[in-house]
C-alpha cells in the first residue's frame, strides 16, 4: 500500500493510503492549490476565489475583469504548477493574525472572504507553498512532488460562492491522477463525453439550437431535428394507437382554478410559470403537466366499466419554470412536448394494467436499442408534508402495489424516498447522460388522488358510481429529453429509420452527372426514403467526407459507370469500402433496413 503524508487545516499530520478516496481528494486539493500559485505567479493582481477539489478533479476561480486566462494560457499554467511541484516542495502551514493576513490580499474581495470565514479567534491558518500562500481548507499533501500526472482543462464562467446575484468568475478546471495511466483513462473518457455531449452533435449536425437571449431552455428544432422528432411522434403515436389508446389534442392555456383543485398550485407552483392575469377576473396558466387536461377530457362523458381502462394520451406541450442553471440543452428545457398518456383503471385493474405499460415500454426500448437503463421506484419522503399530499394509507398501499408489480414481473430495482410525485409514487427509468449524471427517462405513477380532487367515476356493473384509479405514463419522456438521449447514445450516427438525411447522392461531375443523379432522388423520394443530392461546386473528396462527417446513413456517388450500367455506388456510414450495385439491389437494401427498427 502506497501511503502519503496529509495536512489538515488545524496542523495535524497523518498517513494515509494513496488510493483511498482521501488521497485522491488530497491530490486534487493539493493540484488546486499549485493552481492558484502559478495564476498568481503568471498574472500579476490576479484576485482569486476558491481552490477546491471536485468529485472529478480540481477548479481554481478568479475574478476575470481585469486578468482574463484564455484557452491558450492553460499550457503555461501546467508549467507553473510543475515549478511547484519541485522534488523537496513542501506545503507548510502557518497561522497569522488575520489582519495581517487580510493586509497582504487587500485588493481581493474574494480571498478577504474567504479569509474572514476561516479566522478563528482574529487568527487565521494559511497553506504556503513557495511564496505563495492562501486560506487554509481542507487536507493537502506535506509534499508536492507526486503532483506530475496532471492536465489543466479548460475556463469556464462560474458565479462566485455559486449565487447568481453575484459577479460572475472565470473558473479554471483540471484533473490529476497518482499514476499516469489513470490520467490517461480520465482523458479518453473526457474526450469520449465530449463527443457524445448532444449539445455538442446538436450543434456539428445543425439539429437544434437554445439561444438564451432569445429565451433561455427554449429550443428550436432546425429542418433535421425536426425530422428526427416527427419520425419518433408518428412512430409513438402508430404504436399507442395500435395499443388501445386514445389520441388528443387539448390546450396548453388553462384557468388556474384547476390547478388549485388538482393540487398543482399547492405543491408543485415554484416549478409553473406565473399565471397571466387577463384582467377581467380570469386567470390563466400555462400548463405544467397535462394530467388536469386528461381529466377533462375523461369528464366529457359519463363512463361505463366496460370502457376500462380507458387510456387517453398526447404528445402534450407543457412548461416548466425550470432554474436557469439546470437547463441543458435538450436534456432540461423549460418548453417540452411530453409522450403523456394517462389510463383510468377499476381498482381490480390496477396490476395488470401497470404491467402492461411496462410491457409497452420494453417493446419501445427495444425498437430504439436502448438497453443500458435500472428501474427506480420513487417513494415520498414521509416528513416533508409540504411537498406531498398527505394521505399516509394511500401512499402505503400504493408504493406496496408498485413493489408487488415489480416483483410479479421479475424485473431488479431500487428504490429511493423523495422522488415521487407529489400525487402517488411512481416507476422511473433511470438512464445516464454522456456527462455521467443520471436522468429519468420514462416514468409509470400511480394516482389515487386526483381522481378524488376531481370526483372522477364511472358507473360499475352494480350500476352504482365507482372511483377509479389514474396512472400516469410518459412512455419515451419528453421529446427534447428523448432527443438529447438518442442523439448521446447513438453518437449522432441514428439508424436509418431515425436519420434525418438517409441517403446523398453525390454527382462524379456535375456537368455528366447531375440529371441522372436527380433522377436517382426522385426514384428513391417516391419509395419514401429522405435522400438528397450534393449539387455544389466542390471536389468530391470533400463531399464525401462531409457525408461522413454528418453521419448519413448511405452515400451514392455516380459518375460514367453508374451512368451506363443504371447503377450507384454505395459507401455506408463508418465503412471504407464503396459496393456497386444496380439500383434495384440498393432499393432493396435501404428498404431492408428500413423495415426493422432496431439494429439487431
Ligand atoms: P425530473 O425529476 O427529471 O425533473 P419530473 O419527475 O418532474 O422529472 P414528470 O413530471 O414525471 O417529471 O415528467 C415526465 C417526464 O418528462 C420525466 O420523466 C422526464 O423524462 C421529462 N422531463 C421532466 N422535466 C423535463 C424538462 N425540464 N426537460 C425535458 N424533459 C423533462
Ligand atoms: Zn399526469
Amino acid at each position: 500500500m502506497a501511503e502519503v503524508q496529509v495536512l489538515a487545516s488545524d496542523g495535524s499530520v497523518k498517513k494515509i493510503d494513496r488510493d483511498s478516496k482521501e488521497g485522491l481528494q488530497a491530490l486534487r486539493q493539493t493540484t488546486a492549490l499549485l493552481l492558484a500559485a502559478a495564476l498568481h505567479q503568471q498574472f500579476d493582481g490576479i484576485r482569486l476565489g476558491a481552490d477546491v477539489a471536485s468529485d472529478d478533479g480540481f477548479y481554481v476561480d478568479s475574478d476575470k475583469d481585469d486578468v482574463q486566462v484564455s484557452a491558450d494560457e492553460l499550457g503555461q499554467l501546467e508549467d507553473g504548477i510543475k515549478k511547484f511541484a519541485k522534488d523537496d516542495a513542501k506545503i507548510e502551514r502557518v497561522e497569522v493574525p488575520l489582519a495581517d493576513a487580510l493586509a497582504e490580499v487587500k485588493n481581493d474581495p474574494y480571498q478577504s472572504e474567504l479569509l474572514k470565514t476561516a479566522a478563528d479567534n482574529d487568527k487565521v491558518a494559511l497553506f504556503k507553498v513557495g511564496d505563495f500562500a492562501t486560506v487554509a481548507t481542507e487536507d493537502v499533501l506535506c509534499y508536492v512532488d507526486v503532483v506530475k500526472n496532471f492536465k489543466v482543462l479548460s475556463v469556464a464562467g462560474a458565479y462566485w460562492q455559486g449565487k447568481s446575484s453575484n459577479p460572475m468568475l472565470q473558473r479554471i478546471y483540471g484533473t490529476v491522477f497518482y499514476k499516469k495511466d489513470a490520467l490517461e483513462d480520465d482523458l479518453k473518457a473526457r474526450q469520449e463525453a465530449r463527443e457524445r455531449d448532444h449539445r455538442v452533435i446538436g450543434n456539428d449536425l445543425d439539429l437544434f439550437f437554445v439561444d438564451p437571449k432569445v429565451g433561455a431552455g427554449l429550443p428550436y428544432w432546425m429542418p433535421k431535428g425536426a425530422t428526427i422528432r416527427r419520425v419518433i411522434e408518428r412512430y409513438i403515436i402508430d404504436k399507442e394507437v395500435a395499443n388501445g389508446y386514445k389520441h388528443v389534442y387539448t390546450p396548453i392555456l388553462m384557468n388556474l382554478d384547476v390547478y388549485k383543485t388538482s393540487g398543482h398550485w399547492q405543491h408543485y407552483r415554484e416549478d409553473m410559470f406565473p399565471p397571466m392575469d387577463m384582467g377581467d377576473g380570469e386567470q390563466l396558466e400555462l400548463r405544467p403537466m397535462n394530467c388536469p387536461s386528461h381529466i377533462q377530457i375523461y369528464k366529457h362523458h359519463i363512463r361505463s366499466y366496460r370502457e376500462l381502462p380507458l387510456r387517453i394520451a398526447e404528445l402534450g406541450m407543457m412548461h416548466r419554470y425550470e432554474k436557469s442553471g439546470a437547463l441543458s440543452g435538450l436534456q432540461r428545457v423549460r418548453e417540452m412536448t411530453l409522450n403523456d398518456g394517462h389510463t383510468f383503471v377499476a381498482p381490480s385493474q390496477i396490476l395488470d394494467e401497470f404491467k402492461s405499460i411496462l410491457q409497452l415500454m420494453i417493446e419501445v426500448y427495444h425498437d430504439f436499442d436502448i438497453n443500458d437503463y435500472s428501474f427506480r421506484l420513487s417513494y415520498r419522503d414521509p416528513k416533508n408534508t409540504d411537498k406531498y399530499f398527505d394521505d399516509d394509507e394511500m401512499w402505503n398501499n400504493a408504493q406496496t402495489m408498485l413493489k408487488q408489480a415489480m416483483d410479479d414481473m421479475g424485473l431488479d430495482y431500487y428504490e429511493a424516498e423523495g422522488e415521487a410525485a407529489f400525487y402517488g409514487p411512481k416507476l422511473d427509468v433511470q438512464t445516464k447522460t454522456a456527462l455521467g449524471n443520471d436522468e429519468t427517462l420514462s416514468t409509470i405513477q400511480l394516482d389515487f388522488m386526483l381522481p378524488k380532487q376531481f370526483d372522477l367515476h364511472y358507473i360499475g356493473e352494480d350500476g352504482q358510481e365507482h372511483r377509479p384509479i389514474m396512472i400516469h405514463r410518459g412512455l419515451v419522456s419528453t421529446m427534447e429529453r428523448f432527443t438529447a438521449y438518442l442523439t448521446e447514445m447513438y453518437k449522432g450516427a441514428f439508424p436509418t429509420w431515425l436519420s434525418p438525411e438517409q441517403v446523398k447522392i453525390i454527382p462524379v461531375r456535375e456537368d455528366l452527372h447531375a440529371d441522372y443523379a436527380e433522377d436517382l432522388r426522385k426514384e428513391l423520394a417516391a419509395a419514401g426514403i429522405r435522400v438528397s443530392v450534393d449539387h455544389r461546386n466542390e471536389k468530391m473528396g470533400y463531399k464525401i467526407r462531409e457525408a461522413q462527417t454528418q453521419k448519413v446513413p448511405y452515400t451514392l456517388v455516380v459518375g460514367d459507370n453508374e451512368v451506363k450500367d443504371s447503377g450507384v455506388t454505395v459507401r455506408k456510414y463508418g465503412e471504407e469500402k464503396q459496393v456497386s450495385k444496380s439500383k434495384q439491389d440498393f432499393l432493396d437494401e435501404i428498404l431492408g433496413d428500413l423495415s426493422s427498427y432496431s439494429r439487431e
